[in-house]
Protein backbone atom coordinates (compact mmCIF):
# COMPACT_ATOMS: atom_id res chain seq x y z
CA UNK A 1 0.00 0.00 0.00
CA UNK A 2 1.51 3.48 -1.04
CA UNK A 3 0.32 6.75 0.51
CA UNK A 4 1.90 10.51 -0.64
CA UNK A 5 3.10 11.46 2.47
CA UNK A 6 3.41 15.61 2.16
CA UNK A 7 6.26 15.20 4.78
CA UNK A 8 8.50 13.72 2.52
CA UNK A 9 7.11 14.98 -0.93
CA UNK A 10 6.50 11.39 -2.13
CA UNK A 11 4.70 8.42 -2.04
CA UNK A 12 5.89 5.71 0.36
CA UNK A 13 5.26 2.19 1.01
CA UNK A 14 2.99 2.23 4.24
CA UNK A 15 4.44 1.10 7.12
CA UNK A 16 2.05 0.87 10.40
CA UNK A 17 2.84 1.51 14.00
CA UNK A 18 1.48 -1.05 14.97
CA UNK A 19 0.71 -3.78 12.51
CA UNK A 20 -2.82 -4.44 10.97
CA UNK A 21 -3.94 -1.16 13.31
CA UNK A 22 -4.00 2.60 12.23
CA UNK A 23 -4.21 5.59 14.30
CA UNK A 24 -5.42 8.38 11.87
CA UNK A 25 -6.26 12.11 13.07
CA UNK A 26 -8.19 14.52 10.92
CA UNK A 27 -9.18 18.45 11.54
CA UNK A 28 -12.90 18.86 11.67
CA UNK A 29 -14.83 21.71 11.36
CA UNK A 30 -14.79 25.18 13.35
CA UNK A 31 -18.70 25.16 13.82
CA UNK A 32 -19.69 28.56 13.42
CA UNK A 33 -21.92 28.14 10.16
CA UNK A 34 -22.98 25.35 7.63
CA UNK A 35 -20.87 22.72 6.10
CA UNK A 36 -19.92 23.63 2.68
CA UNK A 37 -19.43 21.52 -0.32
CA UNK A 38 -14.95 21.83 0.14
CA UNK A 39 -15.70 20.68 3.77
CA UNK A 40 -18.00 17.89 1.82
CA UNK A 41 -14.95 16.76 -0.15
CA UNK A 42 -12.20 17.16 2.38
CA UNK A 43 -14.28 14.76 4.78
CA UNK A 44 -15.76 12.37 2.38
CA UNK A 45 -12.07 12.41 0.95
CA UNK A 46 -10.89 10.89 4.70
CA UNK A 47 -14.52 8.76 4.78
CA UNK A 48 -13.15 7.19 2.08
CA UNK A 49 -9.79 6.30 3.06
CA UNK A 50 -10.90 4.96 6.36
CA UNK A 51 -13.59 2.96 4.19
CA UNK A 52 -11.39 1.47 2.20
CA UNK A 53 -8.48 0.63 5.03
CA UNK A 54 -11.34 -1.00 6.62
CA UNK A 55 -12.51 -3.03 4.01
CA UNK A 56 -9.14 -4.19 3.67
CA UNK A 57 -9.30 -5.44 7.46
CA UNK A 58 -7.11 -2.34 8.76
CA UNK A 59 -8.05 -1.47 12.94
CA UNK A 60 -9.01 1.87 11.79
CA UNK A 61 -8.82 3.89 15.05
CA UNK A 62 -10.24 7.43 13.25
CA UNK A 63 -10.63 10.68 15.17
CA UNK A 64 -11.69 13.68 13.87
CA UNK A 65 -12.01 16.49 16.42
CA UNK A 66 -14.33 19.93 16.39
CA UNK A 67 -13.15 23.30 17.04
CA UNK A 68 -16.02 24.66 18.94
CA UNK A 69 -13.51 27.85 20.76
CA UNK A 70 -12.75 30.54 18.24
CA UNK A 71 -13.24 33.96 17.03
CA UNK A 72 -14.95 33.65 14.35
CA UNK A 73 -17.00 31.21 16.75
CA UNK A 74 -17.96 34.35 19.18
CA UNK A 75 -18.45 37.00 16.80
CA UNK A 76 -20.64 34.79 14.73
CA UNK A 77 -22.69 33.93 18.06
CA UNK A 78 -22.73 37.98 18.82
CA UNK A 79 -24.09 39.13 15.30
CA UNK A 80 -26.88 36.14 16.12
CA UNK A 81 -27.38 37.23 19.52
CA UNK A 82 -26.88 33.23 21.22
CA UNK A 83 -23.78 32.03 23.40
CA UNK A 84 -21.18 30.70 21.80
CA UNK A 85 -22.46 27.41 23.14
CA UNK A 86 -25.98 27.60 21.46
CA UNK A 87 -24.63 28.31 18.40
CA UNK A 88 -21.68 25.84 18.10
CA UNK A 89 -24.99 23.22 19.37
CA UNK A 90 -26.73 24.09 16.73
CA UNK A 91 -24.20 24.23 13.95
CA UNK A 92 -22.83 20.68 15.35
CA UNK A 93 -26.30 19.37 14.46
CA UNK A 94 -26.34 20.87 11.42
CA UNK A 95 -22.94 18.79 10.62
CA UNK A 96 -23.69 15.61 11.43
CA UNK A 97 -27.03 15.97 9.22
CA UNK A 98 -25.10 16.93 6.14
CA UNK A 99 -22.39 14.50 6.92
CA UNK A 100 -24.65 11.41 7.56
CA UNK A 101 -26.62 12.40 4.09
CA UNK A 102 -23.39 12.14 2.46
CA UNK A 103 -22.91 8.21 3.80
CA UNK A 104 -19.88 8.88 5.91
CA UNK A 105 -19.43 7.06 8.58
CA UNK A 106 -19.05 8.86 12.33
CA UNK A 107 -15.22 8.78 13.44
CA UNK A 108 -14.49 6.89 16.39
CA UNK A 109 -14.34 10.15 18.31
CA UNK A 110 -15.21 13.43 17.92
CA UNK A 111 -12.97 15.47 20.87
CA UNK A 112 -14.16 19.03 21.16
CA UNK A 113 -11.55 22.07 22.61
CA UNK A 114 -13.79 23.19 24.75
CA UNK A 115 -14.01 19.67 26.83
CA UNK A 116 -9.60 19.64 26.28
CA UNK A 117 -8.80 22.51 27.91
CA UNK A 118 -6.74 20.91 31.12
CA UNK A 119 -5.07 19.20 28.51
CA UNK A 120 -3.99 21.93 26.47
CA UNK A 121 -2.85 23.66 29.34
CA UNK A 122 -0.80 21.29 30.76
CA UNK A 123 0.58 21.16 27.00
CA UNK A 124 1.92 24.95 27.28
CA UNK A 125 3.02 24.33 30.59
CA UNK A 126 5.18 22.07 29.33
CA UNK A 127 6.60 24.56 26.28
CA UNK A 128 7.18 27.12 29.14
CA UNK A 129 9.50 24.57 30.83
CA UNK A 130 11.55 23.71 28.57
CA UNK A 131 11.75 27.09 26.95
CA UNK A 132 9.91 26.82 23.67
CA UNK A 133 7.33 29.16 24.86
CA UNK A 134 6.88 32.59 26.49
CA UNK A 135 4.16 34.58 28.25
CA UNK A 136 3.91 38.13 26.64
CA UNK A 137 2.08 41.33 27.99
CA UNK A 138 -0.89 40.29 26.55
CA UNK A 139 -0.78 36.07 25.50
CA UNK A 140 1.14 33.22 25.82
CA UNK A 141 3.10 32.06 22.77
CA UNK A 142 5.07 29.67 20.92
CA UNK A 143 8.87 30.56 20.08
CA UNK A 144 9.03 29.34 16.55
CA UNK A 145 13.04 30.19 16.65
CA UNK A 146 13.19 27.07 19.66
CA UNK A 147 12.22 24.23 17.48
CA UNK A 148 15.12 23.48 14.55
CA UNK A 149 13.20 22.02 11.86
CA UNK A 150 10.24 24.55 12.29
CA UNK A 151 8.84 24.59 8.44
CA UNK A 152 9.70 20.83 7.37
CA UNK A 153 6.29 20.06 6.24
CA UNK A 154 5.52 23.24 4.07
CA UNK A 155 9.20 23.51 2.89
CA UNK A 156 9.75 26.95 4.51
CA UNK A 157 12.65 28.08 6.09
CA UNK A 158 12.17 30.33 9.25
CA UNK A 159 14.89 33.11 7.99
CA UNK A 160 12.91 33.24 4.93
CA UNK A 161 9.85 33.78 6.68
CA UNK A 162 11.07 36.27 9.10
CA UNK A 163 12.35 38.26 6.16
CA UNK A 164 9.45 37.95 4.16
CA UNK A 165 7.22 38.44 7.00
CA UNK A 166 5.40 42.30 7.04
CA UNK A 167 7.32 44.77 10.17
CA UNK A 168 5.02 43.20 12.45
CA UNK A 169 2.94 45.72 14.83
CA UNK A 170 2.40 43.29 17.29
CA UNK A 171 5.83 44.08 20.18
CA UNK A 172 4.23 41.61 22.22
CA UNK A 173 5.73 38.77 20.30
CA UNK A 174 9.24 38.45 19.67
CA UNK A 175 9.03 37.24 16.42
CA UNK A 176 6.46 37.87 13.87
CA UNK A 177 6.71 33.90 13.19
CA UNK A 178 5.64 32.99 17.15
CA UNK A 179 1.86 31.91 17.31
CA UNK A 180 -0.54 32.39 20.16
CA UNK A 181 -0.78 29.19 22.72
CA UNK A 182 -2.87 30.69 24.75
CA UNK A 183 -4.99 33.88 24.45
CA UNK A 184 -5.74 36.15 27.52
CA UNK A 185 -8.61 38.93 27.83
CA UNK A 186 -11.30 37.41 25.88
CA UNK A 187 -14.79 37.84 25.41
CA UNK A 188 -17.42 35.38 25.35
CA UNK A 189 -15.20 31.87 25.97
CA UNK A 190 -12.69 32.07 28.75
CA UNK A 191 -11.14 29.60 31.36
CA UNK A 192 -9.03 29.87 34.34
CA UNK A 193 -5.26 29.39 33.71
CA UNK A 194 -1.31 29.66 35.40
CA UNK A 195 -1.30 32.82 32.99
CA UNK A 196 -4.72 34.35 33.61
CA UNK A 197 -8.27 34.10 32.25
CA UNK A 198 -8.33 32.96 28.17
CA UNK A 199 -8.76 30.79 25.44
CA UNK A 200 -6.48 28.02 23.70
CA UNK A 201 -5.01 29.19 20.53
CA UNK A 202 -6.56 27.01 17.72
CA UNK A 203 -3.11 25.08 16.82
CA UNK A 204 -2.68 24.16 20.13
CA UNK A 205 -6.04 22.49 20.66
CA UNK A 206 -5.25 19.91 17.88
CA UNK A 207 -1.79 19.15 19.41
CA UNK A 208 -3.75 18.03 22.71
CA UNK A 209 -6.33 15.82 21.46
CA UNK A 210 -4.88 13.91 19.11
CA UNK A 211 -2.01 13.12 21.30
CA UNK A 212 -4.93 12.45 24.11
CA UNK A 213 -6.57 9.86 21.87
CA UNK A 214 -3.37 8.11 19.90
CA UNK A 215 -0.72 8.68 22.07
CA UNK A 216 2.33 11.12 21.56
CA UNK A 217 3.54 9.14 17.60
CA UNK A 218 0.49 8.06 15.77
CA UNK A 219 0.10 7.41 11.98
CA UNK A 220 -1.56 9.52 9.94
CA UNK A 221 -2.74 12.96 10.47
CA UNK A 222 -5.10 14.94 7.80
CA UNK A 223 -6.63 18.01 6.47
CA UNK A 224 -7.77 20.39 3.89
CA UNK A 225 -4.61 21.28 2.17
CA UNK A 226 -5.27 25.19 3.47
CA UNK A 227 -4.44 23.68 6.51
CA UNK A 228 -0.71 23.15 5.77
CA UNK A 229 0.78 25.80 6.91
CA UNK A 230 0.07 27.54 9.52
CA UNK A 231 -2.20 25.24 11.53
CA UNK A 232 -0.13 21.75 10.85
CA UNK A 233 3.50 23.13 11.12
CA UNK A 234 2.50 24.81 14.25
CA UNK A 235 1.40 21.60 15.48
CA UNK A 236 4.13 19.68 14.74
CA UNK A 237 6.51 22.25 16.00
CA UNK A 238 3.94 22.42 19.21
CA UNK A 239 3.92 18.66 20.11
CA UNK A 240 7.64 17.72 18.77
CA UNK A 241 8.72 19.76 21.33
CA UNK A 242 6.91 18.69 24.38
CA UNK A 243 7.71 15.04 23.62
CA UNK A 244 11.17 15.14 21.67
CA UNK A 245 9.24 12.42 19.55
CA UNK A 246 8.19 11.96 16.07
CA UNK A 247 4.34 13.57 16.31
CA UNK A 248 2.61 12.15 13.15
CA UNK A 249 4.58 9.59 10.35
CA UNK A 250 2.53 10.85 7.49
CA UNK A 251 0.57 13.98 6.61
CA UNK A 252 -2.35 13.42 4.22
CA UNK A 253 -3.50 16.60 2.45
CA UNK A 254 -6.63 16.77 0.06
CA UNK A 255 -6.62 19.16 -2.47
CA UNK A 256 -8.98 22.31 -3.05
CA UNK A 257 -12.32 22.86 -4.17
CA UNK A 258 -13.04 25.63 -6.80
CA UNK A 259 -16.67 26.43 -8.33
CA UNK A 260 -16.74 27.18 -11.54
CA UNK A 261 -13.34 27.41 -11.31
CA UNK A 262 -13.06 30.12 -9.28
CA UNK A 263 -12.53 30.28 -5.61
CA UNK A 264 -15.09 29.41 -3.08
CA UNK A 265 -15.96 32.66 -1.19
CA UNK A 266 -18.75 34.66 0.46
CA UNK A 267 -17.71 37.73 -1.26
CA UNK A 268 -18.16 36.11 -4.81
CA UNK A 269 -21.06 35.01 -3.98
CA UNK A 270 -20.62 31.40 -5.20
CA UNK A 271 -20.77 30.31 -1.83
CA UNK A 272 -22.27 26.28 -1.90
CA UNK A 273 -23.72 24.64 1.50
CA UNK A 274 -24.07 21.12 1.46
CA UNK A 275 -27.73 22.03 2.08
CA UNK A 276 -27.76 24.20 -0.84
CA UNK A 277 -26.32 21.55 -2.90
CA UNK A 278 -29.00 18.73 -2.10
CA UNK A 279 -31.51 20.22 -3.16
CA UNK A 280 -30.94 19.75 -6.93
CA UNK A 281 -28.92 16.46 -6.78
CA UNK A 282 -29.09 13.02 -4.21
CA UNK A 283 -26.10 12.37 -2.19
CA UNK A 284 -25.09 9.79 -3.63
CA UNK A 285 -24.70 11.80 -7.03
CA UNK A 286 -22.65 14.71 -4.38
CA UNK A 287 -20.87 11.82 -3.41
CA UNK A 288 -19.59 9.87 -6.45
CA UNK A 289 -19.11 13.92 -8.03
CA UNK A 290 -16.46 14.68 -5.20
CA UNK A 291 -14.75 11.05 -5.27
CA UNK A 292 -14.48 10.87 -9.23
CA UNK A 293 -11.28 12.87 -8.75
CA UNK A 294 -7.86 12.06 -6.93
CA UNK A 295 -8.39 13.19 -3.42
CA UNK A 296 -4.95 15.37 -3.81
CA UNK A 297 -6.04 16.70 -7.05
CA UNK A 298 -7.92 20.33 -7.49
CA UNK A 299 -11.56 19.69 -8.30
CA UNK A 300 -13.85 22.23 -10.08
CA UNK A 301 -17.42 21.94 -9.16
CA UNK A 302 -19.68 22.94 -12.06
CA UNK A 303 -22.63 22.01 -13.39
CA UNK A 304 -21.15 20.36 -16.19
CA UNK A 305 -19.22 18.09 -14.06
CA UNK A 306 -22.60 17.38 -12.14
CA UNK A 307 -24.38 16.42 -14.87
CA UNK A 308 -21.28 14.14 -16.41
CA UNK A 309 -21.19 12.44 -13.01
CA UNK A 310 -25.00 12.17 -13.30
CA UNK A 311 -24.62 10.48 -16.54
CA UNK A 312 -21.80 8.20 -15.38
CA UNK A 313 -23.78 6.97 -12.30
CA UNK A 314 -26.50 5.94 -14.24
CA UNK A 315 -24.68 4.21 -16.43
CA UNK A 316 -23.47 2.24 -13.58
CA UNK A 317 -26.87 1.67 -12.06
CA UNK A 318 -28.39 0.72 -15.53
CA UNK A 319 -26.04 -2.17 -15.84
CA UNK A 320 -27.45 -3.47 -13.00
CA UNK A 321 -31.01 -3.51 -13.84
CA UNK A 322 -33.38 -6.51 -14.60
CA UNK A 323 -30.82 -8.53 -12.87
CA UNK A 324 -31.91 -11.03 -10.24
CA UNK A 325 -29.09 -11.61 -7.86
CA UNK A 326 -28.98 -15.15 -6.23
CA UNK A 327 -27.77 -15.10 -2.44
CA UNK A 328 -24.36 -16.48 -3.34
CA UNK A 329 -20.94 -16.14 -2.53
CA UNK A 330 -19.31 -14.87 -5.78
CA UNK A 331 -16.16 -15.30 -7.27
CA UNK A 332 -13.69 -12.34 -6.99
CA UNK A 333 -12.71 -11.53 -10.37
CA UNK A 334 -9.49 -9.77 -12.25
CA UNK A 335 -11.53 -6.75 -11.65
CA UNK A 336 -11.50 -7.08 -8.26
CA UNK A 337 -7.79 -7.13 -8.42
CA UNK A 338 -7.76 -3.92 -10.47
CA UNK A 339 -9.73 -2.11 -8.24
CA UNK A 340 -7.82 -2.96 -4.80
CA UNK A 341 -4.27 -2.06 -7.06
CA UNK A 342 -5.88 1.15 -8.15
CA UNK A 343 -6.92 1.89 -4.09
CA UNK A 344 -3.82 0.77 -2.65
CA UNK A 345 -1.51 3.08 -4.91
CA UNK A 346 -2.92 6.51 -2.92
CA UNK A 347 -6.11 5.73 -2.91
CA UNK A 348 -7.08 6.48 -6.55
CA UNK A 349 -10.29 6.46 -6.71
CA UNK A 350 -10.84 7.77 -10.15
CA UNK A 351 -8.74 4.84 -11.59
CA UNK A 352 -11.15 2.37 -9.07
CA UNK A 353 -14.23 3.89 -10.44
CA UNK A 354 -12.58 3.21 -14.11
CA UNK A 355 -12.77 -0.85 -13.24
CA UNK A 356 -16.40 -0.32 -12.60
CA UNK A 357 -17.46 0.70 -15.39
CA UNK A 358 -14.81 -1.55 -17.02
CA UNK A 359 -17.66 -4.31 -14.69
CA UNK A 360 -19.97 -2.33 -16.31
CA UNK A 361 -19.09 -2.67 -19.83
CA UNK A 362 -18.75 -6.22 -19.38
CA UNK A 363 -22.17 -6.94 -17.74
CA UNK A 364 -23.73 -4.82 -20.30
CA UNK A 365 -22.11 -7.33 -23.10
CA UNK A 366 -23.05 -10.36 -21.37
CA UNK A 367 -26.36 -9.08 -21.31
CA UNK A 368 -27.13 -8.75 -25.06
CA UNK A 369 -25.66 -12.43 -25.02
CA UNK A 370 -28.28 -13.49 -22.73
CA UNK A 371 -25.77 -14.43 -19.97
CA UNK A 372 -27.84 -13.38 -17.28
CA UNK A 373 -26.02 -15.33 -14.87
CA UNK A 374 -23.00 -14.43 -16.04
CA UNK A 375 -23.69 -10.47 -16.05
CA UNK A 376 -25.64 -11.50 -12.14
CA UNK A 377 -22.25 -12.73 -10.72
CA UNK A 378 -20.10 -9.63 -11.86
CA UNK A 379 -23.04 -7.47 -10.63
CA UNK A 380 -22.78 -8.48 -7.45
CA UNK A 381 -19.03 -8.03 -7.92
CA UNK A 382 -19.73 -4.29 -9.18
CA UNK A 383 -22.01 -3.87 -5.92
CA UNK A 384 -19.35 -4.70 -3.25
CA UNK A 385 -16.95 -2.94 -4.77
CA UNK A 386 -19.08 0.08 -5.17
CA UNK A 387 -20.25 -0.30 -1.51
CA UNK A 388 -16.16 0.35 -0.39
CA UNK A 389 -16.71 3.75 -2.11
CA UNK A 390 -20.29 4.07 -0.37
CA UNK A 391 -21.88 4.15 -3.90
CA UNK A 392 -24.26 1.83 -5.87
CA UNK A 393 -26.42 0.30 -2.80
CA UNK A 394 -29.98 1.12 -4.35
CA UNK A 395 -31.73 -0.96 -5.58
CA UNK A 396 -31.93 0.18 -9.85
CA UNK A 397 -35.43 0.65 -9.99
CA UNK A 398 -35.31 2.99 -6.61
CA UNK A 399 -32.70 4.80 -7.65
CA UNK A 400 -34.60 5.97 -11.16
CA UNK A 401 -37.70 6.01 -9.41
CA UNK A 402 -36.78 7.77 -6.10
CA UNK A 403 -35.69 11.17 -7.86
CA UNK A 404 -32.11 10.88 -7.81
CA UNK A 405 -32.74 9.71 -11.27
CA UNK A 406 -33.76 13.66 -12.53
CA UNK A 407 -31.54 16.78 -11.90
CA UNK A 408 -32.71 19.93 -10.35
CA UNK A 409 -32.53 21.66 -13.90
CA UNK A 410 -34.49 18.20 -15.58
CA UNK A 411 -36.89 19.33 -12.68
CA UNK A 412 -37.36 23.05 -13.82
CA UNK A 413 -37.61 22.15 -17.60
CA UNK A 414 -40.31 19.44 -16.71
CA UNK A 415 -41.86 22.51 -15.28
CA UNK A 416 -41.33 24.70 -17.81
CA UNK A 417 -43.07 22.41 -20.24
CA UNK A 418 -46.20 21.92 -17.61
CA UNK A 419 -46.09 25.99 -17.84
CA UNK A 420 -46.22 25.83 -21.82
CA UNK A 421 -48.86 22.85 -21.92
CA UNK A 422 -51.12 24.84 -19.32
CA UNK A 423 -50.73 28.16 -21.38
CA UNK A 424 -51.68 26.01 -24.38
CA UNK A 425 -54.98 24.56 -22.71
CA UNK A 426 -53.50 21.24 -22.88
CA UNK A 427 -54.58 19.91 -19.32
CA UNK A 428 -53.97 16.36 -20.54
CA UNK A 429 -50.09 16.96 -21.19
CA UNK A 430 -49.92 19.07 -17.87
CA UNK A 431 -51.36 16.48 -15.65
CA UNK A 432 -49.23 14.08 -17.47
CA UNK A 433 -45.98 15.79 -16.63
CA UNK A 434 -47.10 16.48 -13.20
CA UNK A 435 -48.19 12.57 -12.57
CA UNK A 436 -44.68 11.59 -14.35
CA UNK A 437 -43.00 13.80 -11.83
CA UNK A 438 -44.60 12.67 -8.95
CA UNK A 439 -43.90 8.81 -9.94
CA UNK A 440 -39.76 9.65 -9.33
CA UNK A 441 -41.62 11.30 -5.91
CA UNK A 442 -41.32 15.04 -7.11
CA UNK A 443 -44.21 16.93 -5.88
CA UNK A 444 -45.06 20.14 -7.01
CA UNK A 445 -47.15 23.23 -5.96
CA UNK A 446 -48.40 25.94 -7.77
CA UNK A 447 -48.52 29.63 -5.88
CA UNK A 448 -49.05 33.19 -7.30
CA UNK A 449 -45.30 33.60 -8.00
CA UNK A 450 -45.02 30.14 -9.79
CA UNK A 451 -44.26 26.33 -9.41
CA UNK A 452 -42.21 25.19 -6.88
CA UNK A 453 -40.89 21.86 -6.50
CA UNK A 454 -40.43 19.19 -3.57
CA UNK A 455 -38.59 15.94 -3.29
CA UNK A 456 -40.29 13.56 -0.96
ZN1 LIG B 1 -6.21 20.80 13.60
Amino acid sequence: MKIFNTLSGKKEIFKPIEKGKLSMYVCGMTVYDDTHIGHARTFLSFDLIVRYLRSIDFEVTYIRNITDVDDKIISRAKELNLTPKELTTKYIASMDEDFLSLGMQKPDAEPRATENIDSIISLIEILIDKGHAYVGDADVYFSTESHNSYGKLSRRNLEDMLVGARIDVDLDKKNPTDFVLWKKDTEGLKWDSPWGEGRPGWHIECSAMSMDALGETFDIHGGGSDLKFPHHENEIAQSECVTGKEFAKLWMHTGSLRIDKEKMSKSLKNFITVKDALENISPELLRFFLISSHYRSPLNYSEEGLEEAKNSLDRLYNSLNELHFQEKEYVKSEYSEKFHKAMQDDFNSPSAIAVLFEITRQINTYKKEDKSDEASVLARELISLGGILGILQDKPEEYFTSGSGLSGEEIENYILKRNQARLDKDFKLSDQIRDHLLDQGITLEDKESGTIWKRS
